[in-house]
């Protein structure tokens, strides 16, 4: 795989795009310039790889639009000591970004073909993950919690509780909620028993898919 001057071109200006579309903090915007996002998209759209749109990849799924990765991270707030739980690897691109961000990533996806595909895809880009599971991301990784910071990029009908439970004390979760529409929420750890809460306005999001409800 081979990343281009024209690539590299384009990248700039999308992170213009970003940073016209409100995206202000510069370790998002760094790590985004850096990423080539046509190593993660199917052949016939890597020329689209730049467009700020979602773009389907196996499994009818989509790899999120670029402004929803930039959104959601920075809304994480990831610092390099975090520990990231990524919830719905898909295509692996949200997953290279957290990795930019900090070496202690960990992540889960349910669908088998693209969980095959994407761990041969890291293997190739040498990207390493702490751990790359294939499971159902209700139930969050209770062996390696708590985290300081979880991000789920799909749409959840509502926040799995086990996610919750699983934040450090000032861990913060970035979830979009809803069915049809989503609302980007993101909580934050403040007790034991207690979370704040705050909302980001309306996003489109594949459903987190569950075989409980
Ligand atoms: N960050 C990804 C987004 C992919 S779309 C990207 O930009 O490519 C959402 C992903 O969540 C899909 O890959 C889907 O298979 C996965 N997913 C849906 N429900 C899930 C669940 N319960 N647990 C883990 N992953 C899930």
């Amino acid at each position: 795989m081979e990343d281009s001057k024209k690539h590299q071109g384009l990248r700039r200006q999308l992170i213009q795009d970003l940073r016209s579309k409100g995206i202000i903090s510069e370790s998002v915007l760094m790590v985004m310039l850096k990423t080539p996002r046509h190593f993660f998209m199917d052949q016939g759209l890597i020329n689209f790889a730049y467009h700020d749109q979602a773009y389907p990849i196996a499994a009818d799924q989509t790899i999120s639009q670029p402004f929803t990765v930039a959104f959601q991270s920075q809304l994480l707030d990831v610092e390099s000591k975090h520990k990231v739980l990524e919830i719905g690897t898909g295509s692996g691109y949200q997953t290279a970004i957290l990795l930019g961000l900090t070496p202690n990533v960990f992540t889960l996806e349910r669908q088998q073909e693209l969980f095959k595909k994407t761990q041969h895809l890291f293997k190739k880009l040498h990207l390493h993950p702490k751990r790359f599971i294939f499971g159902d991301g209700y139930n969050g990784l209770p062996d390696a919690a708590p985290f300081d910071r979880i991000i789920v990029t799909a749409g959840a009908p509502l926040v799995p509780k086990e996610l919750l439970n699983q934040l450090a004390l000032g861990g913060k979760l970035v979830i979009p909620v809803g069915q049809k529409q989503q609302q980007m929420m993101r909580f934050t750890r403040t007790s034991e028993k207690s979370f704040d809460k705050e909302a980001f306005g309306s996003f489109n999001f594949v459903p987190l898919l569950s075989d409980k409800i």
